[in-house]
């Protein structure tokens, strides 16, 4: 399936390359080794992107909308949100044979390497899945979180505590440290 995204360039039409593809969660997972693994999950990512050329320089355009998935920053429910935008990258030759290994990094956002007659397309819309996913996400923006002394889901439930509740957004961070150990 990952070949499928594999873009090559010696067939490139001159009025460019579009291209509609969808990828799941299970792609999506296996472009990462486990310590780079993102903290959200992806349930579903659609991409639209055109592939144009002029001399040795590539240009793709797209536009990315994605749903993922990851507990509630407040009250570790699981939540779902959409994400998405527009993105665009630059693609010329690496300069020696040696580069080839280069890989996109987040200070080359707009400008990456190439070598050979093709391109992957699948660190581009992974890295742009990455870059527009929130650091945290809630289940709703009205949510109430965990009481920060007793740990009751205050969307749920009331506690007894909740006169001396402190900031919640306070709370849900406590909360997320621990839960991440
Ligand atoms: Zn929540
Ligand atoms: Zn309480």
């Amino acid at each position: 399936m990952s070949d499928s995204l594999k873009i090559n360039l010696t067939i490139l039409p001159e009025e460019g390359l579009s291209l509609v593809f969808s990828q799941n969660g299970e792609w999506f997972r296996s472009r990462f080794s486990t310590e780079e693994l993102p903290d959200f999950s992806l349930l579903k990512a659609d991409i639209r992107c055109l592939i144009t050329r002029s001399g040795d320089t590539i240009y793709i355009r797209g536009e990315l909308a994605a749903q993922i998935g990851q507990e509630c920053g407040r009250c570790l429910e699981p939540a779902t949100i959409s994400i998405g935008g527009d993105f665009a990258y630059t693609m010329v030759p690496a300069k020696t044979e040696t580069d080839q290994d280069v890989e996109l990094t987040a200070a080359e956002l707009e400008t990456g390497r190439y070598s050979g007659d093709f391109i992957d397309l699948a660190p581009i819309v992974c890295e742009q899945i990455v870059l527009m996913a929130p650091m945290r996400i809630v289940c709703s923006e009205g949510c109430r979180g965990l009481c920060p002394r007793c740990g009751a889901n205050l969307n749920t439930n009331s506690c007894s505590c909740r006169t001396q509740a402190a900031d919640s957004r306070f709370a849900a961070l406590r909360n997320f440290k621990v839960n991440k150990q």
